[in-house]
């Protein structure tokens, strides 16, 4: 049983680790082309590998590409089950993330938060209603010209903090745990090198926004490439010559449905979005992603993709398109719902924390959606922070108290109810 203090142990012990690993700038640079893309992030690593060694964890590899590896085995387990637990190490470039100042505010009081190292940023219910939630608690933000970092530091710090308590509680049952700590979530290589033999049957990101998050759906993802080759001639005597490949992309892109693009998209709706347009009379590329929950609804964009360039080149003859269309991610809700108790555990987890679960689709990607068909189920829990990538960032000082309790929730109810796991080798 849960000791009563349990909270009281946690918040210190997560908030310290948490103010500790935010100074650590480990932004992630998607021009390095290198593995990891920044020295910070092997540097947060080596320091995270060092502390799992003092909490007694077995096989930590801190690898080449970044990745920290560590293994807990398991104690008063009834089955052979093992269970991951993955945070990223890097924080998005879209802000700075150098010399990051967390500032605690104490006892917020509903009204705007002001920032020590810019006085013209503020911080409304307005822009975050979430923030009335936590009126009268403790709220951490930067100090105005740096992200915070919560997303993923606070998903880290849970996942240490319940190792220490794994270690102070010695009653307390586990399976064998399996963790992991991603470089390069940010700029989408997450799991590009990972190493998947030393991952577990079953695992949780946690890498959520607001407090009682589980997300079992994510976007099915797909990248579209559109080279135009057209013909150039001098345009004195272009007439009945000249195919224009750059007005002609432009003409393409102006016939997508206006209505199908993220700026008028919410909820459930999927879109096209246009990322890059390039190129002169001779050759120009269109690059453009297209995203849906359903994986038939996105294949229709496709389609319609191939039948657009059909016409323009029926329309101009000259004209010659090249569609190149690869898969990014997809819905990891396609594996889930073959492992309901993955997500239902969740949920019983963040209910005995005493937190309402916010069930929620992701308008993205995550680390999750791709171990999910390698064949780890693995949903994704909240860290706690909100305004990500942004100089507002927040989190509540309970979230990262909570988020490791819902950690050790989960422990004990893998230990105690192991799975019909039809698929894993682990249960077979
Ligand atoms: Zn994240």
């Amino acid at each position: 049983m849960p000791p009563e203090n349990l909270i009281d142990y946690l918040q210190p012990r997560a908030v310290e680790r948490f103010l500790r690993y935010v100074a650590l700038d480990s932004t992630a640079d998607p021009e390095s082309g290198r593995h990891p893309s920044s020295e910070g992030q092997l540097a947060l690593g080596a320091l995270l590998a060092d502390e799992l060694k003092q909490l007694g964890l077995l096989d930590i590899e801190h690898d080449a590409y970044g990745y920290v590896y560590a293994v807990l085995p398991g104690r008063h387990a009834k089955s052979s089950l093992s269970l991951t637990f993955c945070a990223h190490l890097d924080t998005s470039p879209s802000v700075s993330g150098a010399h990051v100042r967390p500032v605690v505010h104490r006892s917020y009081d509903g009204g705007p938060i002001h920032f020590p190292d810019d006085p013209d940023l503020r911080l409304t219910p307005a822009e975050s209603p979430e923030l009335l939630k936590f009126t009268g608690s403790d709220i951490i933000t930067a100090a105005g010209r740096t992200l915070l970092g919560a997303d993923d530091k606070a998903g880290l710090a849970a996942i240490m903090t319940a190792l220490e308590a794994l270690q102070h509680f010695k009653d307390w049952p586990h399976p064998e745990l399996r963790i992991v700590f991603t470089p390069d979530e940010e700029i989408s290589q997450g799991t590009a090198f990972i190493q998947r033999a030393k991952l577990g049957d079953i695992g949780y990101t946690i890498d959520g926004g607001e407090m009682g998050e589980l997300e079992t759906e994510c976007f099915h993802a797909l990248k579209a490439v559109l080279t135009f080759h057209g013909m150039n001639v001098h345009p004195g005597y272009a007439k009945n010559r000249m195919v224009n490949a750059g007005t002609l992309a432009a003409r393409f892109i102006a016939g997508l449905p206006a209505a199908e693009a993220p700026e008028h998209t919410e909820g459930r709706e999927g879109f096209f979005h246009v990322t890059s347009l390039s190129g002169n009379e001779s050759q120009a590329t269109v690059e453009m992603i297209l995203r849906d929950f359903d994986a038939a609804r996105n294949r229709r964009r496709e389609k319609l993709l191939q039948q657009m360039s059909a016409s323009f080149e029926t329309a101009t003859p000259g004209l010659t398109i090249d569609l190149r269309v690869s898969e990014q991610y997809r819905n990891m809700h396609e594996v889930l719902a073959r492992h309901p108790d993955v997500a239902r555990k969740g949920q019983a987890a963040i209910e005995a924390a005493g937190i309402p679960v916010i069930n929620k689709a992701i308008r993205g990607g995550t680390d999750g959606a791709h171990l999910c068909f390698m064949g780890l189920p693995t949903p994704n829990l909240f860290a706690g922070g909100l305004l990500f990538h942004s100089r507002k960032e927040w989190i509540p000082v309970i979230a990262l108290a909570k988020s490791p309790q819902v950690i050790l929730t989960l422990c004990r109810l893998w230990a105690e109810d192991p799975p019909p796991l039809a698929a894993s080798p682990a249960a077979a």
